[in-house]
């Protein structure tokens, strides 16, 4: 058996044409340029990490970025209060609550209480049941930038098996509403697997396209992986390492594995991770039009 020539299918060009068209579109505007305001509860590392950078990449195109951090002992009802005094702010468009959030606080009810022009994560009912209709503007960042990936590699997916390991509603519901969509990058036959999934790997061989996002370092070899597959890799895992930081990023594909066997794969890191802040960028402008509308 010969070996693939695998294309690895970075994040960032892609990342780059969305920020680009965000910042010029910015630079037209008059008035107050749009603003989107970060939620975050405790100091949990990754938040913290996510979080700076999304302030970076908004102040580079020109958002204004402003984050808000609350005590990990902050009430539901004091985070509540803080989303609808935003929620009624005219200088704010855009409300972003970063997850994970303490076990006291119910998470649906704070995303539940976001204004649904202001959410630009795309998780409150409102968008999420549009999405569903086919009909969304405020899309959750992660699925939609696996669209706009998919689109500037020409990875057609109508008629295709796609498979998507993971059921959130981050990541792998929103996926599949999108995929399923009467559109050019939708029209696919979607599979949704998850931890009760029997025989994984026998569903996971079919798949034209595999998006893994399962949270398992490494998990996802040639056992699972259908040759000439395309696959797009969303896991984010720390695995330790002797390092300065004492861990590494890797994704849920074995991508030692798989290149050389599957037909194209996204890099952990350098892959997804981009596209979900610069779809948050364009997810900001979005909502500060949503706002301008009477
Ligand atoms: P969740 O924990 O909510 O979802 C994990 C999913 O994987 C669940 O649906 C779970 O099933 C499923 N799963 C777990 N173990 C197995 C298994 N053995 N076999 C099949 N399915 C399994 O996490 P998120 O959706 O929030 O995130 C998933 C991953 O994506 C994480 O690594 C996260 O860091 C990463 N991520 C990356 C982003 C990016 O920008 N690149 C953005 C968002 C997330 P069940 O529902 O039954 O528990």
């Amino acid at each position: 058996m010969c070996a693939r020539n695998t294309r690895i299918l970075f994040g960032k060009p892609v990342a780059d044409a969305i920020l680009t068209s965000v910042r010029k579109k910015v630079a037209t505007l008059k008035g107050r340029p749009p603003s989107v305001v970060f939620l975050r509860v405790g100091d949990d590392g990754a938040s913290v990490s996510y979080v700076k950078q999304k302030a970076k990449c908004a102040s580079e195109v020109g958002i204004q970025g402003e984050t808000r951090v609350f005590d990990e002992t902050t009430t539901e009802e004091r985070l509540l209060a803080e989303i609808i005094r935003l929620n009624e702010d005219p200088n704010v468009d855009g409300i972003l609550v970063q997850l994970p959030f303490p076990k006291h606080v119910n998470t649906l009810n704070i995303l539940r209480a976001v204004d649904s022009k202001k959410d630009v994560d795309g998780f409150t009912d409102v968008n999420g049941g549009r999405l569903w209709q086919g009909d969304g503007s405020l899309i959750p960042c992660t699925p939609a930038g696996i669209v706009e990936l998919l689109k500037y590699y020409r990875i057609a997916t109508e008629g295709k098996q796609v498979v998507i390991v993971n059921r959130s509603s981050i990541v792998g519901k929103p996926l599949a509403a999108l995929l399923l969509r009467h559109s050019e990058f939708g029209n696919a036959t979607v599979t949704v697997c998850h931890s009760y999934t029997q025989n994984l790997s026998d569903i996971t061989k079919q798949a034209d396209i595999l998006v893994l996002a399962c949270g398992k370092p490494h998990a996802f070899g040639r056992d699972y992986v259908k040759e000439s597959a395309v696959v797009i890799d969303v896991g984010i895992n720390r695995v330790p390492a002797d390092n300065e930081r004492g861990y590494m990023i890797r994704g849920d594909a074995d991508m030692e594995a798989l290149t050389g066997y599957v037909d194209a794969l996204t890099p952990v890191p350098g892959g997804i991770g981009p596209l979900t802040v610069a779809m948050l960028m364009k997810n900001t402008l979005q909502a500060y039009y949503l706002c301008q509308q009477p």
